[in-house]
């Protein structure tokens, strides 16, 4: 069967199950050879029945005796199997599985995984897996050597997958289609080999060596990409290179008109920023920053020098609530200046009637991409807030037929080094520092012995301010999501704290196993000032701005990554009082409190993510990046050295791709990471 073929149509032996496959990202025949073991169970013991051992795991192989269920006197319902083989009988053991005498009969050839262990008397095997064998010496591949263990969802199990892995493995070859040179450079295992040996690994080294190879692969395949998309890019030709020194003077006095002078890091985007677009090629930059590192007034100055050139600008935002935001700042500052501001949305439509209505700016949400909003001289269009880099580009593109410069914003801390690997074909400037004038929130990694001073201090400085400082302490996180676990933890911390270390404070509690109703109002009380500290389990997003929250202590720090621990504290501080975040950790070990030490002097999200991705992997990178930012599905992002040999190999190939007609055949068949559709 083809292995381009979907899930839902590839036969009885998947129809039922093609929902479920979904849920795991496997759509099509083939993406089930990419989903990726992510350990293997070590089966590789297997041994004469006479000889196994207590307590041992053990694969044992032979023929069934007899098959059947027994009732406990609690009608509990046991299954029991004799099988023999030549060196004697034993019997293997279920608990509650009354299908299995159906499954396993009498005289079937069957082998047995599981752990040795005595039941009542007798030595019996307390089955794991089993799977029936066409004969004595067949191959298992459920019960013996290293047997794959994958990601899995309700009902979609590893042994499903690894039944239908083995039979697409056991009916295609796959095509090689890395250069020779590479192959050989890095003494790489064949494509071939590299999707056998990962599935099913005779010795972990040799699921270490299919790892190496898949993994230099997706990076590979991702940067040569992105180099294509760069390439494809830089053809087309701006139409619109902006001359800047002729208006200089004028950008400049509007800079010295702003309420506020630029951070260094501003200054430096707009020089960048600037740059690009008095190219002739479309200029495609990413500008990231950190919630308040000031975004919007970069994007400002350039739509001001776009005008000054006789172009108009676009500016997206995703929600009509930061759109109305958007326009209210920007018509703010370039009104004044005689420039007309627009704005669109889904609720507002266009005036469709009086489609040459002039203006230079327009500002909206996606109902920018209506065709029917002519633009006259689109020059620049800037996308706040997007993670699915690429899909506005093109859209735009698209619909107005023109190769305007883009520029794409986002507070998303997605780390320099996952930046460059998968969208190496957009430039990006970093805003670094927060501007001037706005409080850092005085970080502090606190001592155990430390803790009663620490909620002394908090008591007295609650108590003693005239602007009525509020707290947040956020409980351990105790699990992924939200439980019965971390909500009773959270609720213990709760009543503990009311009543044993702050009796004469008024403290509220939110987890996310409440209603949202009952969020609301602790939320309300809390913003109206009738709740002096708020507890909360860290998965609450506490959504709405308090702004007179100023101290936020987190328990169980070192749980959290560094970039989460960064957006934790970014909810106090929104005034232009001092605020503090006070961190506790479970573990007082030098290296986990080094690493949360970091948040004393580091205040960048982005940062602070490449700092973590180092020391801890790239785990807790997705929670903070969301959706929309690509995953790797087996290559890391902490594999510096495979990442820096795979961007030289694909900047190398990549002006002779024509000569390798089987990569160009790959390329053209993988579904484009960044740009794939909605
Ligand atoms: P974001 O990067 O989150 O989009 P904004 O552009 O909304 O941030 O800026 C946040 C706030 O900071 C705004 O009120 C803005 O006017 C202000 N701001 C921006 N740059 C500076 C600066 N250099 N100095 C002081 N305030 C600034
Ligand atoms: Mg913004």
């Amino acid at each position: 069967m083809d292995l381009t073929t979907p899930v839902s149509k590839a036969g009885r032996a998947y129809a039922l199950f093609a929902t479920r496959a979904e849920k795991l990202g496997i759509n099509i025949l083939e993406d089930l050879l990419f989903h990726f073991p992510h350990r293997y169970d070590d089966f590789s013991v297997s041994a004469p029945i006479s000889r196994v051992q207590i307590g041992n795991t053990a694969t044992i192989r032979g023929v069934i005796q007899e098959s059947k269920t027994e009732y406990t006197k609690k009608n509990f319902k046991i299954q029991k199997v004799t099988i023999e083989d030549n060196s004697g009988t034993i019997q293997c053991i279920w608990f509650n599985q009354p299908y299995i005498p159906q499954v396993l009969k009498k005289s079937d050839t069957v082998s047995i995984v599981g752990r040795v262990d005595f039941f009542g008397n007798k030595k019996v095997v307390m089955v794991k897996d089993y799977e029936k064998l066409l004969s004595l010496d067949a191959r298992g591949f459920h019960t013996q050597g290293y047997v794959p263990v994958y990601p899995e969802t309700r009902g979609l199990t590893s042994k499903w997958i690894r039944n239908r892995v083995k039979e697409l493995l056991d009916s295609h070859k796959f095509t090689e289609y890395l250069p020779e040179e590479i192959l050989k450079k890095y003494a790489f295992l064949s494509f071939d080999q590299a999707l056998r040996l990962i599935h099913f690994p005779p010795s972990l080294q040799d699921a270490e060596k299919a790892r190496k190879r898949l993994s230099f692969d997706e990076l590979f395949l991702t940067q040569l990409q992105a180099t294509q998309r760069r390439a494809e890019w830089q053809q087309k030709i701006s139409t619109h290179p902006f001359e800047i020194t002729k208006h200089q003077k004028k950008v400049d006095s509007f800079i010295a008109s702003l309420p506020f002078q630029l951070t260094t890091s501003q200054q430096k985007a707009v020089q960048e920023i600037v740059s690009d677009i008095s190219k002739t090629q479309p200029m495609n930059r990413l500008l990231e920053g950190d919630v308040g590192s000031g975004k919007t007034i970069v994007a400002t100055i350039i739509i001001y020098v776009a005008y000054l050139n006789g172009f108009e600008s676009a500016l997206m935002a995703p929600t009509q609530i930061l759109a109305e935001q958007h326009h209210k700042t920007i018509s703010s500052l370039l009104t004044p200046l005689g420039i007309s501001v627009g704005f669109v949305s889904g609720g507002k439509k266009p005036n469709t009637k009086h489609p040459q209505q002039s203006f230079d700016v327009m500002i909206g949400t996606h109902a920018i991409l209506n065709e029917k909003l002519v633009f006259n001289k689109l020059g620049l269009v800037v996308i706040d807030e997007q993670q699915r880099f690429g899909v506005e580009q093109r859209a735009m593109l698209r619909n107005k037929g023109t190769a305007p410069h883009f520029l794409t914003m986002t507070a998303t801390p997605i780390p320099r080094t996952v930046f460059l690997t998968m969208y190496g074909d957009l430039d990006v400037s970093f805003l670094t520092d927060m501007p001037h004038g706005r409080k850092k929130v005085k970080t502090w990694v606190v001592p155990e012995v430390k803790r009663d001073s620490a909620y002394a201090w908090i008591e007295q400085q609650l108590s003693k301010s005239k602007n009525r400082d509020q707290a947040f302490i956020v409980c351990p996180f105790i699990e992924e999501s939200e439980n019965a676990t971390t909500v009773k933890a959270a609720l213990k911390e709760y009543e503990r704290l009311s009543k044993d270390v702050f009796p004469h404070l008024k403290l509220g509690l939110l987890h996310g196993k409440m209603k949202a109703k009952e969020k609301d109002d602790v939320l309300q009380e809390f913003k109206n000032g009738e709740i002096n500290i708020l507890v909360s389990t860290p998965v609450v997003e506490v959504g709405i701005d308090i702004p007179n929250a100023t101290i936020m202590l987190i328990e169980a720090a070192d749980r959290f990554g560094l970039a989460q621990l960064h957006q934790l504290r970014g909810r106090v501080g929104r005034n232009d009082r001092q605020a503090y975040c006070l961190l506790f950790s479970d573990s007082e070990s030098f290296p986990s409190i080094k690493r949360l030490k970091n948040l004393e002097s580091i205040y960048n999200g982005a940062e602070l993510a490449e700092i973590d991705m180092k020391l801890r992997g790239p785990g807790d990178l997705y929670g903070v990046m969301q959706h929309g930012v690509p995953k790797l599905k087996i290559a890391s992002f902490s594999d510096f050295d495979l990442i820096d040999k795979s961007k030289q190999e694909a900047q190398s190939i990549f002006p002779n791709l024509s000569k390798y007609p089987n990569l160009l055949d790959k390329l053209s068949s993988q579904i484009t990471l960044n740009i794939s559709p909605d």
